[in-house]
Order: C-alpha cells, then sequence, then structure tokens
C-alpha cells in the first residue's frame, strides 16, 4: 500500500503526445510536480509508447509512477474507454490488442479524411496524410485540431460538433472490441481495470448498470468516481454504483492540453465519503519506476 498522504494528491488518468495529448511524458511529468501530484499514472489511448519516458521523469521528480493504459472498448454501439493501472513490462497480449487497435485507428483516420474530402470539399487526404506520418496511436482529436488551425471550426468542440460527429460528413462508424475482449487483454497485463468516467456515457441508469455489471464479471475492480469537472449529481450518482458493486474508486483529471481548462493536470481530487480508493488496492511493487 502506497502512505495514504501520497495516495491524496494523485492523477491516474493523463495523456501525453504518444496519443491525444500535447505535451511529451517528460513536460507533462515536469508540469504535475509542479502542481503537488505525488503520483501520477500516465494513461495514453491505446499505448504503452510513453511509459519509459514518464517513469524516467517521474523518478528524476521523486514522484511516485502507474503505468497506465486507457483501451478503447464498444458497448451498445457506443465506445467506452477502460483504464489499466500497473500495466506489466511485459505485456504481449495487451500490446497484440491494442496493436490491432491503432491498426483501425490509422484506417479510420484515412476514412475520415476521404469523407471529409469527398462530402465536405475539405483537404481531408492532407490532413490525414499529415496525422498519419506524425501519430502512432491517431484519434479523431488530432482531425478536430487540424480542422481549427486549417481555420475550418473555431474550437475543438465546434470541429466535432460540425464535420465529426454522427450525422456529419466526416462521421466513420467504428465498433471497437467488446467488454469480455478488452478486460481479458487488460487483466493479462494489469492487476487494476477502470471503467473510465462512467458518467460521460450516453446510457440510461439501466443500460449503465447492465454496462457496469458486464464489467464487474468480466474482472473489473473500478469505476473513476471523480474526475475534473464532475457535476456533483454525477459524483453522486457514480459513488452509488461503486457502493452497489463494491468497486474501488479511481481519479484523474484526463488531462490532454494545458490550453484547455476544464481538466487541469492533478487538481486536487477528492472522493465522495465512504469509498474504497483504488490506491488501497495497490501493492507496493505497482507503484515505482
Ligand atoms: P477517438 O478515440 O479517435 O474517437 O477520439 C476521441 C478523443 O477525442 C477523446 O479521447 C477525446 O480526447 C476527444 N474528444 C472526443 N469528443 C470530443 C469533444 N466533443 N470535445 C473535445 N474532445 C473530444
Ligand atoms: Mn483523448
Ligand atoms: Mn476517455
Ligand atoms: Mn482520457
Amino acid at each position: 500500500m502506497i502512505d495514504d498522504t501520497a495516495a491524496i494528491r494523485v492523477d491516474f488518468h493523463t495523456h501525453s503526445h504518444f496519443s491525444d495529448g500535447v505535451l511529451s511524458p517528460t513536460a507533462l511529468v515536469a508540469r504535475a510536480a509542479d502542481r503537488g501530484v505525488a503520483t501520477l499514472a500516465l494513461t495514453d489511448h491505446d499505448t504503452l509508447a510513453g511509459l519509459d519516458e514518464a517513469a524516467a521523469a517521474c523518478a528524476a521528480h521523486g514522484m511516485q509512477f502507474l503505468r497506465g493504459v486507457e483501451v478503447s472498448g464498444s458497448f451498445r454501439g457506443q465506445a467506452i474507454h477502460i483504464i489499466g493501472l500497473g500495466v506489466a513490462h511485459d505485456a504481449p497480449q495487451l500490446d497484440e490488442h491494442i496493436g490491432a487497435i491503432n491498426c483501425r485507428r490509422r484506417e479510420r483516420i484515412g476514412e475520415i479524411g476521404e469523407r471529409l474530402e469527398k462530402r465536405a470539399r475539405l483537404p481531408g487526404r492532407e490532413i490525414a496524410a499529415r496525422i498519419l506520418a506524425a501519430q502512432h496511436a491517431p484519434t479523431r482529436l488530432h482531425i478536430a485540431r487540424e480542422l481549427v488551425s486549417g481555420g475550418y471550426a473555431d474550437g475543438i468542440q465546434h470541429a466535432f460538433d460540425r464535420w465529426l460527429n454522427r450525422g456529419k460528413p466526416g462521421h466513420v462508424p467504428i465498433e471497437w472490441p467488446g467488454i469480455d475482449a478488452t478486460l481479458t487483454a487488460l487483466r493479462s497485463a494489469t492487476p487494476h481495470v477502470v471503467l473510465a468516467h462512467p458518467h460521460r456515457y450516453r446510457l440510461s441508469a439501466g443500460g449503465l448498470r447492465t454496462l457496469i455489471s458486464n464489467f464487474v464479471t468480466a474482472g473489473g475492480s473500478g469505476l473513476e468516481a471523480s474526475l475534473a469537472g464532475m457535476s456533483a449529481v454525477d459524483a453522486d450518482r457514480i459513488a452509488s454504483l461503486c457502493r452497489k458493486f463494491r468497486l474501488a474508486a479511481s481519479l484523474g483529471s484526463d488531462f490532454h492540453d494545458p490550453a484547455v481548462p476544464w481538466n487541469p493536470l492533478g487538481r486536487w481530487l477528492k472522493l465522495p465519503d465512504g469509498l474504497e480508493p483504488i490506491t488501497n488496492r495497490f501493492e507496493r511493487s505497482h507503484v515505482g519506476n
């Protein structure tokens, strides 16, 4: 177990430029250190590529580091994100799983570019080619940023609403692996598996309970119960689900970009009373470099 004082200042959900964050792992860790984070997890989308750099930077700053990943899955046709914390150094099954996701990610970027070119007369092919040359784990956020910098949208949200979301010219439907396959891959390499931002899915109360029930059956261990920007109503809702399913609670910022104010890295995040912090389940061996 890590000591309680260290457990308070934690951020278990962050991104670097190895997926759709903008900072290098080194710059991310320096920023977290400045903001008083004692234990940091890097949880890039579908890649482990930034973990060694982040571990070295954490060691240099005297911070504890957790090797993490945020894996894309699907439930009832919508994308859901599942986080592994304490990812092993040798993770062949997980590597294969996320490798296949990234093949699909790369194809999808090309398809989105084609659609933007054909349906919206935007330079979609050029945008896609630029992203594919630069990114190993390309996401729609990369496309959105290109659309903003090219003057085709006023901001990231506008780029999604105008070009990328369902019903828009650049929408490409995608089915990621289901919960069972996602958890099998994660559990081959990580002791702790957390359902990311459960309050954000567009599901009825019953749908969310079914998702969580399937997640528990497949070996999930926690829910993200405190995220930067979460409303009190959502926090109560997720806290009740943690209690109902006896799940531990994780917390983080989902930080991507210093220019985006609503998920500030390492904000002091508190868990609702009575929840079991996921840190209680950590063995020392999973936290370190
Ligand atoms: P993808 O996994 O390729 O579908 O891309 C999803 C990523 O885009 C998420 O991880 C978010 O970082 C970002 N994203 C999705 N929707 C929005 C939105 N409406 N506003 C800002 N970022 C978004
Ligand atoms: Mn993201
Ligand atoms: Mn996510
Ligand atoms: Mn995230």
